[in-house]
């Protein structure tokens, strides 16, 4: 607990980690030195119920607010996250790992979207439309869907509450949120920043538990819950695709993916080598929109193998809270552990280990930065989500298998391509069964576009004006009998 003394501002945290003895808790822990850094409550389904019920209550009193009124909370909450930017970087490498400066940027990334959103909550136009019959007039109107009820990962502690609350509440939504049990803090500490913007306690909630299947069972079959936003593995979020149609709530579900990046041989090298190494090695890997298979063309495939490894050689790997470390610990011993066997049955099936392979031996809970080469298209490496910091790059030499390759998978999320050739970046961007595709880019986030996938990647869009259109319902008005 003493260490939340030493943030700018301790009451981001000091009383959601002050529990009162009667209180259920569990321990939240820093994945690189496997200690403790303080309990949250561990609340009951019961308690829950109690704050899906406030919410409730809470919901109709902010859809009656002007838009503009919840816009100018928004930009609040967004004011002081940005303003809070050093102590809630701290906050989610300690719990989460990722190098200092990453946390940072996600702080900032996270709060985009509660600018971008404060915005969009003023764009719900509804819309006119010309009738089939005089004295008629057909209206649409835009309306929150009540309370919105979101389950989120780890891997991004902040953004990927942010994406989910920010339109829920521009749209006139309760929301309430349960983190990941192994990132709960930076959860309740940009809550609390909102409380501190004016959004009310009731309306806007996370709740801790670390019975995460319990509480996807309580949101799904919960009443008063219109909408579950998810992100997280397919099979979770089948399981709760499922469970939600039992009271026919709308669903957004963030899932898995397999990530190929492909470099033809008119591809700009340098570009590619740098696009690959952000791409694929940003949170040690642990992102659904990593590179998860690279191809490069034969004709330059060795060339941009030695660049490749190179660099890659050189990135730091450690303690995220230390300066000038790129790649932190795995989330856990089970990461690490898989991490291990993919890279050895990638091996037994052909491929050859060029870099690291296995834990890192000064910093045991981190993985070492992987390169495998020569990897078949058929080796299972390239068919898992990897979630670690291992990159496997297999040869191609026809630039027509190489689409059917990448759509050989049933993820459907993010992929990358490098070409200077217009023709072809048409023809294969229309061709990648993707929801999203990085040209000539490895960084492909932002709040103004829809981030989402096809397949077994989900459903619903996050994100862009398609992200606000998640938690609101249209109405149709119908007025007959006019003059
Ligand atoms: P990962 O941990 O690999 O990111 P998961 O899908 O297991 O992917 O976890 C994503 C989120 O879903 C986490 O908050 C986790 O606690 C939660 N979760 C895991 N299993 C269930 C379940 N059966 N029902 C609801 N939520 C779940």
């Amino acid at each position: 607990m003493n260490w939340i003394k030493t943030l700018n501002s301790p009451d981001l945290l000091l009383d959601a980690c002050s529990i009162n003895k009667d209180q259920a808790s569990y321990q939240v822990f820093n994945p690189y030195t496997n200690k403790a850094l303080c309990s949250v409550a561990n609340l009951s389904v019961e308690q829950i119920k109690h704050s899906i019920s406030a919410a409730q209550t809470a919901q109709p009193e902010w859809a009656k607010k002007s838009a503009t009124e919840r816009a100018e909370r928004l930009m609040s909450w967004f004011d002081k996250v940005i303003a809070a930017k050093d102590d809630l970087a701290k906050i989610m490498t300690l719990e989460q790992g990722k190098p200092l400066q990453e946390s940072a940027g996600e702080v900032e990334y996270g709060a985009s979207f509660i600018k971008w959103f404060a915005e969009e909550g003023k764009r719900t136009y509804g819309k006119h439309i010309p009738a089939p019959k005089n004295g008629q007039q057909i209206v649409t109107i835009k309306q929150p869907v009540g309370v919105a009820a979101a389950i989120t990962p780890w891997n991004f502690p902040i953004a990927m509450i942010t994406r989910k609350a920010a339109p829920a509440l521009a749209a006139g939504c309760a929301f309430i949120a349960r983190p990941a049990s192994q990132t709960p803090l930076s959860a309740l500490a940009i809550a609390e920043l909102a409380y501190q913007a004016g959004i009310p306690k009731s309306l806007f909630q996370v709740v801790t538990s670390d019975d995460a299947k319990a509480i996807g069972k309580l949101f799904t079959s919960h009443p008063s819950i219109k909408k579950i936003s998810f992100t997280g593995s397919t099979q979770v979020g089948q399981q709760l695709m499922a469970q939600a149609a039992e009271q026919m709530q709308k669903v957004s579900l963030e899932l898995g993916g397999n990530a190929p990046f492909v470099v033809f041989d008119d591809a700009d090298l340098d570009a590619a080598v740098k696009g690959a190494i952000a791409c694929k090695f940003r949170n040690a890997g642990q992102t659904c929109i990593c590179a998860n298979r690279f191809y490069v063309h034969d004709n330059i495939y060795e060339a941009f193998v030695q660049k490749f490894i190179d660099q890659v050689a050189e990135l730091t790997i450690g303690d995220g809270s230390q300066e000038k470390v790129d790649i932190g610990p795995l989330i856990n011993e089970q990461a690490l552990d898989a991490a291990e066997e993919k890279v050895n049955t990638a091996v037994k099936h052909g491929a050859k280990l060029k870099l690291g392979g296995q834990r890192d031996t000064d910093h045991p809970q981190c993985f070492a930065a992987t390169v495998l080469t020569e990897v078949a298209h058929d080796n299972p490496i390239m068919t898992d989500e990897i979630f670690a910091p291992i990159a496997p790059i297999c040869r191609f030499n026809d630039p027509d298998e190489i689409i059917d390759w990448c759509n050989d998978t049933q993820y459907g999320l993010a992929s990358y391509f490098y070409s200077r050739d217009i023709n072809k970046i048409w023809k294969v961007a229309q061709a990648l069964e993707y929801g999203m595709v990085g040209i000539n880019e490895g960084l492909i986030s932002n709040p103004v576009a829809p981030f989402g996938g096809v397949k077994h990647s989900g459903i619903g869009r996050e994100g862009g004006s398609e992200g606000i259109e998640e938690y609101l319902e249209t109405k149709y008005l119908c007025f007959g009998g006019l003059g």
